[in-house]
């Protein structure tokens, strides 16, 4: 199943998307949160698909990030060898984590805000996992794919100064201004999802910057939800977002953004985002 968020933020309606339209789904959840995206909650929006009514004029809606109020966005950190190599650092030997706060979370499509004193804004196209059943002290990678409800695109918006200069060694400064995680268009449910050989893309104004398969994740999606519970719980609602490929400005290869830049993100099958870039 395809869910989607629409209309205003703040405001939005949980919505299915199949090839027939978009149908609302306020009778069945009351958004598409941590209670909806659990095994439970996928299974009763399943069973009312074929009885749920039209959204009207749904097309010309905003689209919302598709989930909503997670516990936390975590991220792994220099998770693709060449992206590694261009932040000038070797392949890591674990996961590295950091975190985002939730109030980063924006539609696909909405406007962004380059930072007050920020000369160092970049994109980082990622593949987004969530979480639907609370995940804590897992036996192995293989126990993981039980606990994920979907897939999303996902940018990781960050501040290169703020996250690695001026940051004392902790990354979340530079990743946290508003609007730095947008999401979606859609969630993809899991079991629509092979996430082992997504190509994912990234450009800026129209010219290409990454693409990449997800085949080459250093730690592959099973192998991170395990990794992580052994430290902490992984949340039903909760977003992982599993690392950039190269191609980013922190590269060298490339200007930061700029207000007026557009950047568009793709992954295989999981929709395309495009944020036009204004200044704080
Ligand atoms: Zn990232």
């Amino acid at each position: 199943m395809k869910l989607a968020r629409l209309g205003n933020m703040g405001h939005e309606v949980p919505v299915l998307v199949t090839d027939d339209g978009y149908f609302d789904l306020r009778g069945v959840v009351d958004d598409i949160d941590a209670q909806a995206l659990t095994p439970q909650g996928l299974a009763k929006i399943r069973a009312s698909v074929g009885t749920l009514p039209v959204l009207p004029d749904a097309a010309e809606l905003r689209i919302g990030a598709p989930v909503t109020r997670p516990s936390a966005i975590l991220c792994i950190g220099m998770n693709y060898a060449a992206h590694a190599a261009e932040s000038g650092s070797a392949p890591p030997e674990r996961p590295i984590l950091f975190l985002k706060t939730p109030n980063t979370i924006g539609g696909p499509n909405d406007g962004v805000n380059i930072p007050k004193a920020s000369t160092k804004t970049d994109w980082e196209v990622e593949l987004g996992v969530v979480i639907g059943t609370r995940a804590l002290y897992l036996e192995s990678p293989a126990d993981s794919a039980a606990h994920i409800a979907g897939y999303l695109t996902a940018n990781d918006l960050s501040e290169r100064e703020f996250q690695l200069e001026i940051s004392g060694g902790q990354w979340s400064k530079g990743k946290s201004s508003p609007g730095f995680s947008p999401l979606g268009p859609w969630l993809v449910t899991s079991d629509e999802v092979d996430s082992s050989s997504l190509r994912v893309r990234s450009w800026v104004n129209g010219e290409p910057r990454q693409d990449s398969s997800t085949a080459d994740l250093i730690f592959d999606v099973d192998y991170i939800i395990w990794n992580l519970s052994q430290f902490l719980a992984l949340e039903p609602g909760d977003v992982i977002l599993t690392g950039t490929p190269a191609g980013v400005a922190l590269s060298g290869r490339f200007p930061y953004l700029k207000a007026g830049d557009v950047v568009d993100i793709e992954i295989e099958g999981l929709g395309h985002q495009r944020q036009v870039f204004g200044q704080a």
